[in-house]
């Protein structure tokens, strides 16, 4: 059976072929480690999690690199963008030194591991730190200035798309749609020579020349662009070419955009086999985004009683190119068919030989581009079939469950009510303020309404008592 995935490049599902043998080597954009992640970031991760586990079940060896955004990813596209990071200070009512930006970076990237333990998302191999890599960047701005596709102006150093023919192949756009390059403007550089040109290094000058992260380089004291992060970061971690590139659909027009200009500019080849994007999470008829300050986060899920596994339950049940609306009133119905899942699971025997049927029918889902909702009937299929001893389902069971991640062994959160769940959250809220007292007090509350509270290095385990 052959492994389908669509890649947003050549448009069409295509078989996966790793460039090694049956290792294959996969890119997720990650975060920018500014603030918290939104449900909307966590459904990518949920998707590229899905993707990993889907080729590890079906007998392939990854290697997951996610970087870690730490400078340069500016506000927006087309106004006077600062950076992110350094914008942050001032919410978070630290000063602006190199130190701060550091300790803000370690909080978030804290919070977002915390996330991808919560959702049980494997944990990347590597998570490399774009301030870790800047002499890597610099290689590279430097082999594009060898090979014509980049230039300097007293602003910043540019990527010059003129140059590049197939710029826009990724988002089949028009280069006039094009009008500003995105995410990296700063402000209006009168300098560059096309209005798509996009940075790959900004000076410390004009609107940046307060930045607080600063590196040397060839052009002057200044900082990397975000685009060229990822660049460097996937060429140095897994090499050039490779095999997947995943990202949000936000990415195409834009980043990848970028990325796929900057490494054809850089080694004159096709760096990347295929290209994937997830469809966004939107919340109502709004985009969830972090700028726009209305946003879902994990801890509002769980503060409001919900096991996050639901979570993913609701990403699963649509298919990861397919919108998703957001609703409490979906994530309750995604709750209950999690609960129904762990209990009928529960009711079975002892795992044996699994059904080979069925686990034909879910490879054959899975394998036809991450179809996780027929890969989910398949299972409710699997538990209703009555010709079936429990014993073989529940073998079948724990396969699909190493795809689908939905902790299907685990009855205990299941069965916690939504006030004990929040309880343990707020709990959990003191212990971070180091508010022992109150912590304390909130186990005894879950003592004495039958529920023991335990800390466990995975963070609180809660069962009913005896
Ligand atoms: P950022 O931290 O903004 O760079 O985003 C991290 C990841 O989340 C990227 O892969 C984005 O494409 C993705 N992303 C951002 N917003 C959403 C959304 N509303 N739904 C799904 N994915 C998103
Ligand atoms: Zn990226």
């Amino acid at each position: 059976m052959e492994f389908l995935l669509y890649n947003t490049l050549t448009r069409r599902k295509e078989a996966v072929r790793p460039l090694d043998g049956n290792a294959v080597r996969m890119y997720a954009c990650g975060p920018t480690v500014y603030d918290f992640a939104h449900i909307g970031n966590l459904r990518t991760y949920l998707f590229e999690d899905v993707l990993r586990r889907t080729l590890e079940y079906l007998g392939l060896s990854v290697k997951h690199v996610m970087n870690i955004t730490d400078v340069g990813h500016l506000v927006s596209d087309a106004d006077t963008g600062e950076d992110k990071m350094q914008k942050a200070l001032a919410r978070e009512q630290l000063p602006p030194t190199v130190e701060s930006l550091r300790t803000l970076a370690d909080r978030y990237t804290q919070a977002f591991l915390a996330d991808l333990s919560a959702l049980n998302i494997l944990r990347p191999h590597v998570l490399p730190k774009a301030t870790d890599h800047v002499p890597q960047m610099i290689a590279l701005i430097e082999r594009m200035m060898k090979n014509g596709y980049a230039y300097a102006t007293p602003l910043a150093v540019y990527f010059d798309v003129a140059k590049f023919p197939g710029y826009t192949a990724l988002s089949g756009q028009k280069l006039k749609e094009k009008s500003v390059g995105a995410r990296d403007e700063v402000e209006v550089d009168p300098a560059k020579k096309h209005p798509a040109d996009f940075a790959l290094w900004f000076k410390l000058a004009g609107k940046n020349a307060q930045h607080v992260m600063r590196w040397e380089s060839p052009w002057g004291v200044g900082f990397p662009g975000w685009h060229i992060e990822c660049s460097a970061m996937s060429e140095r971690h897994l090499g050039f070419p490779f095999d997947l590139h995943c990202g949000g659909e936000d990415h195409i027009a834009v980043h990848h955009t970028n990325e796929i200009a900057q490494n054809e500019a850089a080694y004159g080849m096709r760096t990347v086999q295929v290209w994937l994007h997830g469809a966004f999470l939107d919340l109502g008829k709004a985009k969830m985004a972090k700028s726009a300050g209305t946003f879902v986060k994990l801890s509002d899920v769980v503060e409001r009683g919900y096991d996050p596994i639901s979570y993913r339950y609701l990403c699963l049940n649509t298919h990861y190119r397919q919108k998703l609306n957001f609703s409490w009133e979906a994530l309750d119905g995604a709750a209950q068919a999690l609960k129904r899942l762990r209990r009928a699971a529960a009711e079975l025997e002892a795992p044996a030989v699994g059904c080979a049927e069925y686990e034909a029918h879910f490879a054959r889902a899975i394998s036809d581009d991450l179809n996780t909702p027929q890969a989910l009937a398949v299972l409710w299929d699997m538990l209703s079939d009555h010709s079936l001893p429990g014993h073989a389902k529940r073998q079948s069971l724990a396969q699909f469950d190493r795809v689908l991640g939905l902790r299907l062994g685990e009855t205990v959160a299941a069965e916690i009510p939504k006030n004990i769940l929040a309880l343990v959250a707020r709990r959990e809220e003191a212990r971070k303020k180091k508010d022992w007292k109150e912590s304390d007090r909130l186990r005894d509350e879950g003592a004495s309404a039958g529920f023991t509270i335990e800390d466990t290095p995975d963070g609180p385990r809660v069962a009913p008592k005896g």
